[in-house]
């Protein structure tokens, strides 16, 4: 028989953290926004009220060293890193047996799996844990990565990080160039290591500069 009140009442009573609401957050935006830094900020205000919080970036993301999420103007802290076979699930709840979590942040979360999107809901789901994902909407081809894809699709909360285009609208869109300056429109999705840099547009700009519809 269902008892309809009876999930209420345990909330309101606080039973286990099962029962905790927890969300997953997508913070996503264009290269350059400030990503890192408004993640390692939101990181610290748990910090510095005494809770304990996990940090994870991509493995490949070398801008600030492996292991560590940079902010362009100067922070840095140490993160774990994720590759694309890692169960992220298991490990948080790995890490959870000795420390009790209060906040999961995610950055390059552009690169995460699909699989791991799911692994990532189900943390804040099932072990009660809000997540923060912190990424790239679109690459430099205008094209989702499949990452984002997925948290468009799962999070709970969007929220878009603005910055601008020369031209002053919100920049929406990157292009990848060459160390020449030439928009490159042709390669692969993620590139490592090269020489490319990327120039944040908005969509105006950035069909001029690619020459794209
Ligand atoms: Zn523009």
């Amino acid at each position: 028989m269902a008892r309809p009140g009876l999930p209420l009442l345990r909330e309101l009573c606080g039973w286990g953290t099962w029962l905790r609401m927890a969300k997953l957050y997508f913070n996503y935006s264009t290269m350059n926004a400030g990503k890192s830094t408004l993640l390692l900020q939101a990181a610290h205000n748990y910090e510095e009220r005494g809770m304990s919080v996990y940090r994870m970036t991509a493995a490949f993301d070398d801008r600030a060293g492996q292991g560590k999420i940079g902010s362009r103007i100067g922070f840095a802290r140490e993160a774990d890193t994720f590759l694309p076979d890692d169960n992220l699930f298991a490990r948080i709840e790995d890490v959870m047996t000795d420390t009790e979590l209060s906040c999961i942040f995610v950055d390059e979360a552009q690169f995460l799996t699909p699989d791991q999107v799911w692994q990532l809901a189900r943390v804040a789901d099932d072990l009660g844990v809000p997540v923060m994902a912190y990424g790239l909407r679109v690459d430099f081809q205008g094209q989702l990565f499949p990452g984002s894809a997925t948290l468009l699709a799962l999070a709970d909360s969007l929220r878009e990080v603005r910055t601008i285009c020369h031209c002053g609208r919100k920049a929406t869109m990157v292009v990848r160039k060459d160390d020449q300056g030439n928009v490159l429109t042709e390669g692969a999705q993620v590139q490592i290591g090269g020489n490319e840099t990327y120039v944040s547009l908005c969509r105006k700009h950035w069909r001029q500069e690619t020459g794209a519809q």
